[in-house]
């Protein structure tokens, strides 16, 4: 029996040292190789699909905080919430298709706006797409937090009110923020042109933030210096407003490093208040002035 206990134990410490060291390291070098061997967006969808049941069950397994661990009943609201604001996701992009997009590609094309260098090597293209989209995202994200109408005009603060964070955290925004989350790309395409890459950079992005909100001890020391790691954006999830202040790529924590709002510390709750909001509050947070 103790020899059972005893191999099970090596057997777990095993799993926590590679979900530690390897996890997220892999999981971006699996996205780039994708984006390298130019798959296609179904390849994609599907990888984030497999990293996300994997992610979601080490979670259930071996959880970072195992006071974090939701149970049936949590999960399945998180999981209902989750489809409102992805469904919110989906009818926007259809609204933009149709509207804002077709009339900046007219403009970008008027204008010959076509810097995109698309002769370089796919990743280094994907990489830089990544970079330029995210000087985008953290300018958007900084301003949320610092101009206390737009944090609600926004809706970002559904997405900071949850006090479990998990994988699925990273797609629970208020349905509102959709019109918002979506112009960083629209934007980055308009002024250079990338969209020979699209698909190149939807795992990278979508498995990073992920693991960004993922309940998992995960090691930042050297993926930390480029790519945001859950411990970088737990802290962004502070219930301290001045440490929620700091961290805000949500993907790429280089414009932090570089723009001075960058904080490696550890966080003891997250949220805005001491109890996690109704989802009908969540829901309503935008409409209260
Ligand atoms: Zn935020």
């Amino acid at each position: 029996m103790s020899t059972y206990h005893n191999a099970l134990g090596t057997f777990e410490w095993l799993l926590r040292e590679i979900i530690y060291w390897a996890l997220q390291p892999g999981l971006i070098a699996m996205s780039l190789y994708l984006a390298h061997t130019n798959a296609s967006l179904d390849t994609h969808s599907l990888f984030i699909l497999l990293a996300f049941c994997t992610i979601t069950l080490l979670e259930v397994l071996l959880p970072g905080r195992s006071e974090w661990r939701k149970n049936a009943g949590e999960s399945i609201k998180l999981l209902g919430f989750v489809l409102v604001a992805g469904s919110a996701y989906v009818a926007v992009e259809t609204l933009y298709a149709v509207s804002l997009f077709q009339w900046l590609t007219d403009l970008s094309h008027a204008w010959q706006l076509d810097f995109w260098p698309s002769e370089w090597p796919v990743l280094a293209q994907v990489l830089l797409i990544f970079v330029a989209y995210e000087f985008v995202n953290y300018w958007y994200h900084r301003a949320t937090h610092r101009w206390a109408w737009f944090w609600k005009l926004s809706g970002h603060g559904t997405h900071h009110a949850f006090k479990k964070l998990t994988g699925l955290n990273a797609i629970a925004n208020h349905p509102i923020e959709a019109f918002f989350l979506i112009l960083p790309r629209a934007i980055v395409g308009f002024l250079f042109g990338g969209e020979a890459v699209g698909a190149g950079i939807v795992s990278l992005t979508t498995v990073t933030a992920i693991l960004a909100h993922s309940n998992l001890h995960l090691n930042s020391a050297v993926i930390g210096w480029f790519f945001t790691t859950n411990r970088y954006h737990i802290h962004h999830h502070s219930q301290v407003v001045s440490e929620s202040n700091t961290n805000f790529g949500c993907m790429c924590i280089i414009w932090d490093r570089i723009f001075g709002t960058f904080q490696d510390a550890s966080t003891q709750d997250t949220g805005i208040s001491d109890t996690q909001p109704s989802y009908k509050t969540l829901l309503m947070m935008p409409f209260k002035w």
